[in-house]
């Protein structure tokens, strides 16, 4: 095969690779789009945020039905069949990658499935199905994503011990399941197999879970999994696992004393590592930290001038759309523009039951970092939207400037908190105040409205709950 030149190569065809070539093919740029992978969209799309999200829309639905008794609805227990499950999952899949495949044709973005390897700084070599290909580049953008991290210990090469990816299918609903870690994976896949009818057992090596969220924001989330799970245990850690006939046994050290239990299947959700090796950038003058994630710098640039690294590869917080935000640098940073990823807020949200998301500063690092902040709080139960389905478990919270009233950072836990953080982003990437927040009319009966009534609190006349006056400055 003739060797293929090209202005922009893209390596990793996920929420930050797709989200480049798509962008730089839209500014005129002639794009190839390698990826491994058979499907587009990377492990959000095919392993990740997708099918979890899914599955978590499934096990609410048994959640729900569950919790309707005492409204006087009731539904008897539910049969689940999982392949039929399984089945629907896939069919969101295969219309969302089918979906970014078409677009990629429709934007004259060239696609090369197989396994990119850099020949040096301006040409890569990729294994495909028809053979050797050879594509010579002005500019490259790493985007190949983190894989779960499986400790030596735990992999017993025993299907029975998973991870995300292989949870995530659904093989079968265990009658109990260990899930190590919690993290974002283990917290929001714990609740899909605890709703599915699964007895969960989390354990955590710290002594809370979320631990990067602040604690009054996770406590509601902690009080629910308590209830879900058979068992979460903190300060726990595992330390070996075996095969002991179709189910895995487990050793623990917990309070100081070792125990050992029996699971038929186990979940390790212990963090995420870069899937660094075998892509050849040790012929390029690419340089990584010490975990093996790439160094870039606020332009997405690496330590080699013709190649740029984005998303989860790329280090810091490893989400979808701050992989997607960085495609959209490192593209204006090719083509001319000054563009930087500085001061931009990326915000998170775990989707477990209920939702926990975050924009901005947390008070957490506010303390951590000595920054006076002022917060202000509005509770669900006083919401009436919250208590009309059942759900004042909820708390919205700003971190407040209190020299300039400016909004620093919001956190919300709660039904929908996901979607609620939306306007809260806005609110901190345009420097808005707290007046801003209070002065702007909110439909009414909306869990939107606790963003308001949480500004309204800051300064001490929330209609629907009582604060003390704003203490006097100086
Ligand atoms: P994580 O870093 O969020 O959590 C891992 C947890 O495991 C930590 O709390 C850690 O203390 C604990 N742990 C580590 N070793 C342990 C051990 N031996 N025994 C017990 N506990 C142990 O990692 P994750 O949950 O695997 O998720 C990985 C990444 O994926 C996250 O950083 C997140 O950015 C991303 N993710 C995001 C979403 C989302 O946006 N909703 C969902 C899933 C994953």
């Amino acid at each position: 095969m003739d060797p293929i030149k090209t202005e922009i190569v893209v390596v990793g065809a996920g929420p930050g690779g797709y989200a480049a070539a798509f962008y730089a093919a839209d500014l005129g740029k002639k794009v190839i789009l390698i990826e491994r992978d058979p499907r587009l969209g990377g492990v959000c799309l095919n392993r990740g945020c997708i099918p979890s999200k899914a599955l978590l829309h499934a096990a609410h639905t048994v959640s729900s039905a569950r919790e309707s008794e005492h409204r006087g609805i009731s539904f008897g227990k539910p049969t689940i069949d999982v392949s039929k499950l399984r089945a629907w999952k896939e069919s969101i899949l295969n219309r969302l990658s089918g979906g970014i495949a078409q677009l990629a044709k429709m934007r004259g973005v060239q696609v090369l499935q197989g396994r990119g390897y850099f020949e040096d700084s301006r040409s890569l070599r990729v294994e495909t199905a028809e053979g050797q290909q050879f594509v010579h580049y002005d500019k490259a953008i790493v985007a190949v994503g983190s894989k779960s991290t499986m400790p030596k210990a735990f992999d017993l090469g025993n299907p029975r011990v998973m991870t995300s990816r292989e949870a995530l299918e659904v093989e079968d609903i265990p009658e109990s399941l260990l899930v190590i870690g919690g993290g974002y994976i283990g917290m929001e896949l714990g609740t899909v197999y605890a709703s599915l009818g699964s007895k969960v057992v989390l354990v955590e090596a710290l002594d809370t879970i979320l631990a990067g969220a602040d604690p009054d924001l996770a406590r509601p989330v902690i009080a629910y999994a308590k209830k879900a799970f058979k068992e979460v245990r903190l300060k726990t850690k595992v330390g070996k696992m075996s095969t002991s006939g179709k189910q895995i046994k487990v050793e623990f050290d917990f309070d100081s004393q070792k125990k050992e239990e029996l699971y038929d299947r186990v979940l390790v959700a212990v963090g995420r590592s870069p899937n660094a090796e075998d892509l050849g950038l040790e012929n390029t003058k690419v340089s990584f930290d010490e975990k093996g994630f790439i160094h870039v710098d606020e332009k997405q640039q690496t330590t080699d001038p013709a190649i740029f690294a984005i998303g989860d590869i790329a280090g810091g917080i490893l989400l979808a759309h701050k992989a997607s935000k960085e495609a959209r640098i490192a593209v204006e940073v090719i083509v001319g523009e000054d563009s930087a990823f500085s001061d931009i807020t990326i915000p998170a949200v775990v989707f477990t039951d209920p939702e926990l998301a975050w924009c901005g500063l947390t008070e957490l690092e506010a303390k951590a970092k000595g920054i006076e902040v002022q917060v202000a709080k509005f509770p669900w139960a006083a919401s009436g939207r919250a208590l009309s389905f059942d759900r004042p478990d909820g708390l919205t919270k700003l971190i407040i400037d209190p020299d300039t009233e400016r909004i620093l950072g919001v956190g919300i836990v709660g039904t929908g908190a996901g979607e609620l953080i939306a306007e809260s982003v806005l609110a901190v990437e345009m420097g808005a105040t707290a007046k801003d927040l209070a002065l702007t009319v909110h439909p009414h009966p909306t869990l939107s409205e606790t963003l308001m009534e949480a500004a309204e609190a800051f300064y001490g006349h929330a209609t629907h709950t009582l604060v003390r006056k704003k203490p006097e400055q100086g």
